[in-house]
């Protein structure tokens, strides 16, 4: 029989059946490989080589988990050969070991006592365990879930319980999370409640069918996905939703709680031990209704898939990079159409691939026109950085200065982003011109006070920030250059000494907890300006927020991406979107040096419609995704030489004709990272080209030399 081994192997190897086992196909066994045991999943078709009987091993054991769906299986298959890569490195992620294979223990969680003990002191703190624990009777909660939900530490809980107030009980599973669709559904407003009776009709019908929801932030989408997810557990199925960040995504999880009366499964990287062989096996077994999750959730064994939702489905965490490269919407959509259910794309700022396929009448589409309740759209403006520059050494523009001081004194909150971690981007001796570079890979070293250090945020370099220039020996004269979020907020704390700053980028949200915490201190009012990365773009909804200021919106549009501006307006209309999202109207001040340019355009007059025709009309003159096919292959080698004889090797064999064209060999943006040089190669194609036909005979003609390594990134979304 075929196993599939969850290596880098060309297919399944195969195995004899001792007599008196039984396995079918999708079964999870245990086989010898060379002198050990490993696990491995009973493949369908046939073995890629051929063993005599005679030498053929046997299938050690079988193992008690269920087995690999069908329609998983197919959807490991379409995905090695999509992206090119060995069916065994996918299977890794369909059958993550151990959290598949071993049997979960069975866990206690808490629950209140039927007879609370006299006396016992309610602090705040208690006070809301108490009430979280009451809101939903019976229910059992984990000590994580719990602690979030009533925002307190653990200890609390454990104080609790020595003082008789809550009881530990046992969770068989997740089984005993009694979600209930028609817990806590606001009434709607007509559009929402239009597109929601679209979703419900389409998870009620079945099959399998791609809609858009979009709507700018704000308006309810999530509101109205939560409806079809509804629909879903009502006809007994289970429901996926795709998060770009889960691990930021306290605020979307507790919505699904309050929603549905008990916290959904959530399947991310942090998702560990314990925890994460229940959910696998509630996931394959059919006893958890509702998975939150990072891409890696679509790699689980759904009993009974009804619906994918893929929300902020423009976002770049989307695409894996290392290891198998692939785009979790993208794929999402592939396993919906395996799977024969409903996908529903979600975002606020559509990508261009996903409104050609709407375009092109492949996918349906559902518009919210505005915002829910009292709030309106912030009203946009650009500060013009060249007449209203700031002050030698600032970053912050008189004009914004005069918002934020203006918004603080009505004791609402402002946001300041800027997408770059540490203090300064750059460091230069004023005496000779040495500029600090990684030693690993062609970047500068960030500076970060904090921890006075100088980091390569590509490597992970790190070196302790020097007094003297190691060039020429000057002492003192070491200066930064350009703002990161440490300085901005070093500048806010100066400007604003009243204030309350948090700064939250990744040196300072350290996972889930240390993110929803952060969430807390923001809508407690703790906070009155924050200073943040991408990370306060995403979802959030902070209803004092009222302004936000861009501290440097043309940065993304610098390096000449392919995707440069449709990437820059969607996040900046992201971060906008925090603002003026409850009673009082928000504003958004965009500093640049070039208001001209059409993004900026775009976002000050709110004509995003114009913006996406523009660059969708650019792209298609172009022959650009979403009008044409990309292939990159990347080329790294310890040694330059070897790296430009194999990209040269790569060349040579490179396929020619007329609806398609191979560009490169070029050092690759980034020339040197961890240590190896790198070099790429562009295959640009027509949009009916079969590019993994022509790759597959591309890398077999090409004699590349064994030192090298080949990347291949089949749709990419990063060219560094
Ligand atoms: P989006 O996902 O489009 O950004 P949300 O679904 O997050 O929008 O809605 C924004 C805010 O408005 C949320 O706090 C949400 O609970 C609230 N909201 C949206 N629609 C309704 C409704 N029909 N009734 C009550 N509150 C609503
Ligand atoms: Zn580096």
């Amino acid at each position: 029989m075929p196993v599939l081994l969850p290596l880098p192997l060309a297919g399944a190897y195969d195995y004899a059946v001792p007599e008196a086992m039984e396995v079918a196909a999708g079964a999870v066994v245990t086989v010898p490989l060379g002198p050990r045991l490993v696990h491995g999943v009973v493949w369908h078709g046939t073995a890629a080589g051929t063993v005599s009987a005679a030498k053929l091993r046997a299938i050690a054991s079988v193992v008690p988990t269920p087995p690999l769906k069908p329609a998983l299986m197919r959807f490991i298959d379409w995905v090695a050969d999509y992206t090119l890569s060995a069916p065994g490195e996918v299977l890794r992620m369909a059958l993550p070991v151990p959290a598949a294979t071993e049997v979960p223990r069975p866990r206690v969680g808490w629950r209140l006592v039927e007879a609370p003990a006299e006396g016992a002191r309610i602090t705040a703190e208690r006070a809301r365990v108490l009430e979280v624990l009451r809101g939903a009777p019976g229910l059992v909660w984990t000590g994580s879930d719990l602690a979030r939900a009533a925002g307190v530490t653990p200890g609390v809980l454990r104080g609790m319980a020595q003082a008789g107030l809550i009881a530990p009980a046992p969770m068989a599973g997740l089984a005993d999370q009694p979600l209930r669709a028609d817990a806590a559904a606001p009434a709607l407003t007509p559009a929402q409640a239009g597109a929601a009776a679209s979703l419900r009709h389409a998870v009620a019908a079945g099959g399998f069918g791609v809609t858009l929801l979009d709507g700018v932030t704000g308006s309810g989408k999530t509101e109205v996905y939560l409806e079809a997810v509804a629909a879903a557990i009502a006809h007994g199925r289970q429901a996926l939703v795709l998060l770009p960040e889960i691990a930021l995504s306290a605020q979307v999880i507790d919505r699904f709680t309050a929603r549905f009366g008990a916290p959904p499964a959530v399947w991310h990287s942090e998702v560990a031990g314990a925890r994460r062989r229940a959910t696998w096996r509630a996931v394959a077994e059919g006893r958890a209704p509702i998975v939150v999750g990072a891409r890696s959730a679509l790699w689980l064994n759904f009993a009974a898939l009804g619906l994918i939702v893929v929300d902020e489905e423009h976002e770049t965490a989307f695409k894996q990079e290392d290891g198998v490269t692939y785009h979790a919407r993208d794929m999402a959509v592939v396993r919906a159409r395996l799977e024969r259910v409903p996908c529903v794309l979600v975002s606020a700022t559509p990508s261009l691939e996903t409104l050609a396929n709407v375009e092109r009448g492949r996918y349906a589409r559902l518009h919210l026109p505005e915002r829910h309740g009292a709030a309106g759209m912030p009203e946009v403006a650009a500060i013009d950085l060249r007449r209203t520059p700031p002050p030698r050494g600032r970053f912050l523009a008189p004009p914004l200065v005069a918002a934020i001081e203006e918004t603080l004194s009505r004791g609402e909150q402002a946001l300041l982003f800027l997408n770059r971690r540490g203090f300064a981007p750059l460091t230069l001796c004023r005496a000779c011109g040495h500029r600090f570079q990684c030693p690993n890979c062609t970047a500068w070293l960030v500076e970060h006070r904090y921890t006075r250090t100088l980091q390569c945020h590509h490597c992970g370099h790190t070196e302790a920030a020097p007094q003297t220039c190691p060039a020429c020996g000057a002492e003192g004269s070491l200066t930064a250059i350009g703002p990161g979020v440490e300085r901005v907020a070093e500048e806010a704390r100066a400007l604003f000494p009243a204030a309350r700053v948090l700064e939250m980028s990744s040196d300072t949200v350290r996972g889930a907890h240390s993110a929803a915490a952060m969430a807390a201190m923001i809508e407690n009012r703790e906070i009155d300006l924050i200073v943040g990365t991408q990370l306060v773009a995403k979802g959030w909804h902070f209803p004092h927020l009222t302004l936000v200021g861009v501290v440097d919106a043309d940065l993304g549009l610098a390096g000449g991406d392919l995707r440069a501006a449709e990437r820059t307006f969607q996040v900046l209309h992201q971060v906008g979107g925090r603002a003026g999202r409850a009673a009082q109207a928000g504003r958004v001040l965009l500093q640049t040096w070039n208001p001209g340019h059409p993004v900026m355009r775009a976002l000050v007059s709110g004509e995003v419609e114009r913006f996406v025709t523009e660059e969708m009309a650019e792209r298609r003159a172009g022959g650009w995704p979403p009008f044409g096919r990309l292939v990159a292959v990347i080329v790294s080698a310890g040694e330059a030489a070897v790296a430009d004889a194999a990209a040269a090797a790569l060349r040579r064999a490179a396929p020619a004709g007329e609806r398609f064209v191979v560009l490169g060999p070029a050092p690759a943006p980034l020339a040197v990272l961890r240590g190896m040089h790198r070099r790429r190669l562009l295959l640009k194609a027509a949009r009916e080209v079969d590019v993994q036909a022509l790759m597959r005979d591309w890398l077999a003609a090409a004699e590349v030399p064994r030192a090298a390594r080949i990347d291949v990134d089949v749709d990419p979304v990063s060219f560094v």
